[in-house]
C-alpha cells in the first residue's frame, strides 16, 4: 500500500519526538541522525509500485545494457535512471516479462526510453498476447500516445519455456507457473551467480511434481524473488487458485533448493507498511526454526531496494 498523508505526518511525528534534544540544526546533521538513528520503519516504505526488478551483471553497465524484469509502475523511475545513466547515449534494455497482466505492463507507456531514438527496447515473453497486450494498453480511450508513436526501436521476442539461452552474456531460462492466463519465472545465470525472478505463481504443496520442478529452478540461486502475496492460511484457503503464493512456500521451496536469499515480493496491496514488517519478521522466525543447517537471508522487498549478490 502506498503512503498516505497520514502515514507521512505519523512518521514525521515519531521522527520529530526521536530528534528532540539531538542538536540538529543544519541538514546535514539532520541526514546523518536520520541513518543512524532513525528506525527503518521511518526512513523506508515497502513502496506503492507494482513489479519492475532490474538486475545488473558485471559487464552489463558499461556496455550499455540494462536488464529488466516487468514493466510495472515502478517502470517510470526505472526509466528515468537509465536516461540519467546514458546522458544520451545509445543502449539495449532487455525485459523480460513474467505475463501482460495490468499491474507488470503498465508503466511501459511511462518508461522514458521508449521515447528516445537511439534506444533498443528488448521485450522478451512466453506469452503469444505479449506485443498485443502492450500495444491494447496505449490504444484509445486507455492512453493518449499510441504505442506507434513511440520513437525508441522496440521489439517483441519470444522464448520458449524450459529453454536456455544466452542474451547479452546472461543465460535465460524460463519456466511455466500456475497463475490466471500463464505466467513465467525466470532464472538468469551470470558472473557465477544465480537469480531467480518467479512471480504470480500458486503452488499446491500436495503438487509433488511441481514442487520438484520449482526446487529444481531454484536450485542453488543467490537470490529468490519470490510471489508471497499471502499468508499460507490465506492461499490455502480463501484465495486458494487466486494465483498467487505465500512466505511459507517460499521458505519451504528455498530451504530445499539450498538457495541463499529469499525476497519476498508481490507484497499484498490492501497491507500496509507495519503489516509487511510483521510478515517479514514471522518468515525470519520460520526459517530459523524450521533451518536444517543451511541458512537463508529473507528480506522483504522494497522501492529502492539494492542487493549485491
Ligand atoms: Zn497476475
Ligand atoms: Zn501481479
Amino acid at each position: 500500500m502506498a503512503l498516505t498523508w497520514r502515514d507521512v505526518r505519523d512518521r514525521l511525528v515519531r521522527a520529530l519526538v526521536q530528534a528532540n534534544r539531538h542538536d540538529l540544526d543544519t541538514e546535514e546533521k539532520a541526514y546523518a541522525f536520520a541513518e543512524e538513528h532513525l528506525d527503518f520503519s521511518l526512513t523506508h516504505t515497502f513502496g506503492g509500485h507494482s513489479a519492475c526488478v532490474e538486475f545488473e551483471t558485471r559487464a552489463s553497465a558499461e556496455a550499455d545494457r540494462y536488464f529488466v524484469c516487468d514493466m510495472g509502475s515502478g517502470a517510470r523511475a526505472f526509466g528515468e535512471h537509465v536516461l540519467a545513466r546514458q546522458s544520451g547515449r545509445p543502449a539495449t534494455v532487455n525485459v523480460f516479462m513474467s505475463h501482460v497482466h495490468w499491474d507488470h505492463i503498465m508503466g511501459f507507456p511511462f518508461f522514458g526510453p521508449a521515447y528516445h531514438t537511439p534506444f533498443h527496447i528488448r521485450i522478451f515473453g512466453c506469452h503469444d498476447s505479449l506485443e498485443h497486450a502492450f500495444r491494447l494498453q496505449q490504444a484509445p480511450p486507455c492512453f493518449p500516445v499510441p504505442f506507434s508513436h513511440l520513437t525508441a526501436r522496440i521489439e517483441f521476442v519470444h522464448l520458449a519455456p524450459g529453454e536456455t539461452r544466452e542474451i547479452d552474456g546472461v543465460v535465460v531460462t524460463a519456466q511455466k507457473q500456475l497463475h490466471s492466463g500463464d505466467s513465467y519465472g525466470y532464472r538468469f545465470d551470470a558472473d557465477q551467480r544465480s537469480f531467480v525472478y518467479t512471480t504470480d505463481s500458486e503452488h499446491k504443496l500436495e503438487d509433488r511434481v511441481d514442487t520438484e520442478n520449482f526446487v529444481a529452478f531454484f536450485r542453488h540461486a543467490d537470490l529468490v524473488v519470490f510471489d508471497a502475496m499471502y499468508s499460507l492460511a490465506d492461499s490455502i484457503s480463501v484465495k486458494a487458485d487466486w494465483g498467487h503464493s505465500s512466505n511459507v512456500v517460499g521458505v519451504e521451496m528455498c530451504q530445499q533448493a539450498r538457495a541463499r536469499r529469499l525476497a519476498l515480493y508481490h507484497h499484498e496491496p490492501a497491507n500496509d507498511d507495519q503489516a509487511i514488517a510483521r510478515i517479514l519478521r514471522e518468515t525470519r522466525r520460520l526459517e530459523e526454526l524450521t533451518r536444517e543447517g543451511h541458512p537463508i537471508e529473507v528480506l522483504a522487498a522494497y522501492d529502492g531496494l539494492e542487493i549485491e549478490l
